[in-house]
């Protein structure tokens, strides 16, 4: 991938990995191995994916007369924490020189991290165009019983086979192809926020985006009959997914409100033990939901006298405890954020007001032009086998409504539920998730 300088937004956009995506990329490995001076290679993965690619990784590595050390997970569900990544490093020795992970979220996310703590380059052979985790440089993790993104590296060499990918089980398609529509919220409030919070902005990289999620929505039909362009299509805006969040050096390109949905449940799940599922599974659904509530907050006049009596009447104290009956010790973290961003604080709500009034028929083009109608959505989510009913992931109504009004303490950025906030209609907003 191309390094962009001197973009008219004002930033150097960088991303250096090497991004191979055909048929028979797996060839390319004795290549890279050249390339790296490999003399033993420290493969990850776990049984499955072991079978879907790591078996001809290996056969490919050792026919180089390369050594291979290898830590292969078992068939248990793969937890993201500190159990697993000790197991790799246990595994691990000092005289390999390079990493490969073969898998796609969890065992992306501890290759990640194991790279990165040995100093060694990392390549990432792909088995399913399933999140968008590719390309960036954090690990998505449990820590002392807590969701965090923690800082690793993004991979040297992102590898992928079609061949391999081809053969994905089709959830793990389907969920691929979930995170993607996600980018149609995540765009559309990352422009809003530019106008209301004076965020940084890139055009570029927001069409570099879209142009990706057309292409994946235009072959949407083809996802689940495995058809290569369809795959290619995802797994390549997967990765552009990535690369976007690389080149604004903030994660605004592929993640918004929606995302924040599916990090609620995932938080609740570490917490109450609440049944996950993956992560674009819940981005999808959360996405058919944000795009509804987008559609009756478009029918919304602002109106400073109703704003401005649900602000003042807003109990700060009374939405703290919620947030801890809700998320448990992870609402630690959010009300700690608070504190440092004042986002509750009541005399900066008049001025931001008076931008979005000012504003509003700007921001209802904003809308229009980015988001399709839910309808759409809902079609597009039937043809990868996604419900839109939020009970199948054992999110029910009640649920559903404090995960929205939860979305905006998740990170200090501006999403639908801060508008609404701003508006003084998040309560009535909540309500019409059903
Ligand atoms: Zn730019
Ligand atoms: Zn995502």
């Amino acid at each position: 991938m191309e390094i962009q300088r001197n973009c008219k937004c004002g930033k150097e956009h960088i991303f250096t990995s090497e991004v191979i995506v055909k048929e028979g990329a797996l060839q390319e490995l004795p290549r890279l191995l050249k390339q790296y001076c490999a003399k033993k290679v420290f493969l990850i993965a776990d049984q499955n994916t072991y079978a879907a690619a790591g078996k001809s990784v290996s056969e490919i590595v050792e026919a180089e007369n390369v050594k291979i050390v290898k830590c292969i997970f078992g068939e248990d569900a793969l937890e993201p924490d500190e159990h697993s990544v000790g197991r790799a490093i246990m595994y691990y020795e000092a005289s390999c020189d390079v990493v490969i992970g073969v898998g796609s979220g969890v065992i992306n996310d501890i290759s990640k991290i194991v790279s990165n703590v040995a100093g060694k380059p990392y390549i990432v052979v792909a088995t399913a165009p399933s999140m968008d985790g590719y390309a960036s440089a954090t690990s998505s993790m449990t820590r002392d019983g807590l969701k965090i993104s923690l800082p690793s590296k993004c991979a040297d060499v992102i590898l992928g086979d079609l061949d391999v990918l081809c053969q994905a089980p089709a959830k793990m398609m389907a969920s691929g192809l979930g995170d993607m529509l996600a980018k149609y919220v995540s765009i559309c409030e990352w422009r809003i926020s530019n106008l209301i919070t004076g965020e940084y902005y890139c055009e570029d990289i927001a069409q570099l985006v879209r142009e990706a999620l057309k292409r994946c929505v235009d072959n949407a039909e083809g996802l689940l009959k495995r058809d290569k362009e369809a795959v290619k299509a995802v797994f390549e805006g997967l990765v552009i997914g990535g690369v976007a969040m690389a080149y604004a050096g903030v994660s605004r390109p592929a993640s918004g409100v929606e995302h924040y949905f599916s990090h609620v449940w995932d938080m609740r799940g570490v917490e109450f033990g609440t049944p996950v599922d993956f992560h674009g599974i819940q981005c999808a659904m959360a996405t058919y939901h944000a795009v509804r509530l987008y559609e009756i907050v478009k029918k919304h006049t602002p109106d400073y006298e109703k704003a401005s009596a649900y602000v003042t009447a807003f109990d700060q104290t009374a939405w703290e405890q919620t947030l801890r009956e809700f998320l448990g010790k992870g609402a630690e973290a959010m009300i700690e954020l608070e504190k440092r961003e004042g986002k509750y604080r009541k005399g900066t709500h008049p001025a931001r007001f008076k931008i979005i009034a000012d504003n509003w028929e700007r921001i209802l083009q904003i809308m229009d032009e980015e988001l399709p109608s839910s309808e759409e959505i809902a079609k597009l989510l039937k043809t990868i086998g996604i419900p839109i009913d939020l009970t199948t992931l054992g999110v029910d109504t009640e649920c559903a409504r404090t995960t929205f009004m939860a979305t905006k303490d998740i990170r200090d950025k501006y999403v639908l539920s801060r508008l609404a906030w701003d508006l003084g209609i998040l309560n009535e907003l909540a309500q019409q998730i059903n």
